[in-house]
């Protein structure tokens, strides 16, 4: 039964003396005080403290039933709480909810670990039981403010007249450097898909469809020896944007960000005005293109942006015996630096910029080739056979010779950027499902292995199973 002008509420929007409100969610902890029991209820938005009294046995004896974790609907008034049981530590913490009806939703093991001590937690057992890990303050509070980067990130693009455009994940590789994850095409035998590591070709096909603004918040996939502080899959900021210019595109992730900073991290020092430093520069003050200009690298809340410019286009490899691209084999030359292809194309710059927070690449971008000429004169000096360019970029110089902007863009390292603005050690702490560091999902059992007749029909045998 209703019980008049009853409501059903979050804990944080029920923070009213007087109000008669249902709140749902689990129990966080239980506490027998001699007579009177009290529960600590765990929700979305915060917790209340909610007050059994044995005046109203049947109800009494439900609440004794209660575990930690168990889920529940609990009715009831909000009161004020006595003067000494005032808890200055929680938003909640002047007030309780005194019960008069309780349901038992779903009852609840003990769970494996405490979930207001983590920390002491080994990650296996947490990655293990992700969906409780995800219940702790800490993991809510991550992924919580890592929806409200994306939706500020969203809304500020909108503003500029970005559309977001979903491209392909079952596709043709966009080779930018990393071993990419293969997908057998069952229709076509013999024949792969593979898992974009960036939607950069795609970006740029877009700018030859007319787009002129594109953004995504795009996942990309690098089957990589899991180095670190990598993962598999990870989420970038994708953008593109026709009739640009490198300071255009600086400009924008940068406005973006510190609007990120402003709005959402209100706390944190930025560090200004953020300086755009050349590679040249950064090499000789500092050794690395990643400076951590951070005045005082202990106290957690400063924030020092920087852009390193005027990379150079290649760099040799001495294991490859040929030139390779500093950032990728899309990226143009500086005006004026053309000539140089022909002769040194070592000496050659390019028009590359990289974001730079706290010591940390958090984004990486260029102005692009948009000629198909130079574009294949870049291949070349890749050391890119005819057949290699036909069958790799084949597409995107046919593109090219349809009318296709000047265009340029960037893309930022999603989960490094909310990691540090969480001020979180590692990504893992800021991606909800994330994998081992030797690329496992401990909770789903992934990778696994797969019955015979689903390999067969995907055209796989398995020539030696260890
Ligand atoms: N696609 C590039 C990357 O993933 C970034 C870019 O040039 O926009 O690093």
């Amino acid at each position: 039964m209703k019980l008049k002008n009853e409501r059903t509420l979050a804990i944080e929007a029920a923070k009213k003396v007087g109000l008669i409100v249902t709140l749902k969610g689990w129990v966080h902890v239980r506490r027998d005080m001699g007579k009177i029991i009290f529960i600590h209820l765990r929700d979305r938005s915060g917790q209340m403290q909610v007050v059994f009294l044995p005046a109203t046995p049947e109800l009494y004896q439900t609440a004794k039933t209660l575990r930690n974790e168990f889920v529940i609907s609990v009715t009831g008034e909000i009161v004020k709480r006595g003067a000494k049981n005032i808890n200055p530590n929680m938003s909640t913490g002047e007030i309780e909810l005194k019960a008069t009806r309780l349901e038992i939703l779903n009852a609840a093991m003990t769970p494996p670990f405490d979930l207001d001590e983590t920390i002491q937690v080994n990650e296996e057992t947490r990655l293990t039981y992700r969906y409780l890990d995800l219940r702790s303050e800490r993991m809510q509070k991550n992924i919580r403010h890592r929806s409200q980067v994306a939706a500020f990130i969203r809304n500020f693009l909108t503003a500029e007249g970005f559309i977001e455009v979903e491209t392909p994940y079952i596709t043709k590789g966009t080779p930018e450097g990393a071993r990419e994850f293969i997908i057998p095409a069952r229709l076509h035998p013999g024949q792969f898909y593979v898992l974009p590591q960036s939607p950069q070709q795609f970006k740029q096909l877009l700018m030859v469809a007319g787009v002129e603004r594109y953004f995504q918040i795009a996942r990309c996939f690098r089957d990589e020896d899991q180095r670190g502080d990598r993962q598999a899959e990870f989420t970038q900021l994708d953008l593109e944007l026709s009739f640009t210019n490198e300071t255009e595109v600086m400009d924008l992730i940068e406005q973006c960000y510190t609007g990120v900073v402003k709005e959402l991290y209100p706390q944190k020092k930025l560090t200004r005005p953020i300086p755009r430093i050349p590679y040249q520069e950064a090499m000789a003050k500092w050794g690395t293109d990643k400076p951590d200009l951070r005045k005082n690298k202990h106290d957690p809340d400063e924030l020092a942006f920087a852009f390193i410019t005027d990379f150079p286009l290649f760099e040799y490899s001495a294991t490859e015996k040929k030139y390779v691209p500093v950032h990728h084999l899309f990226t143009a030359p500086q005006d004026g630096d053309e000539a140089l292809l022909d002769t040194t194309p070592a000496k050659a710059k390019a028009k590359q910029y990289d974001f730079v927070l706290n010591g940390v690449e958090v984004a990486g971008g260029s102005i692009r080739i948009h000629d198909a000429d130079l574009q294949r004169k870049i291949f070349k000096i890749l050391k890119l056979t005819d057949e290699e360019i036909a069958s790799r970029f084949g597409h995107l110089l046919r593109a090219f010779s349809y009318g296709v902007p000047p265009h340029g863009g960037i893309a930022s390292g999603f989960d490094r950027l909310v990691m540090i603005l969480q001020n979180e050690p590692n990504i893992r702490e800021v991606i909800a499902f994330p994998k081992t560091g030797d690329a496992r999902d401990l909770m789903m059992g992934a990778p696994s292995v797969l019955p015979k007749h689903i390999l067969r029909e995907a055209h796989i045998s398995i020539s030696k199973q260890e």
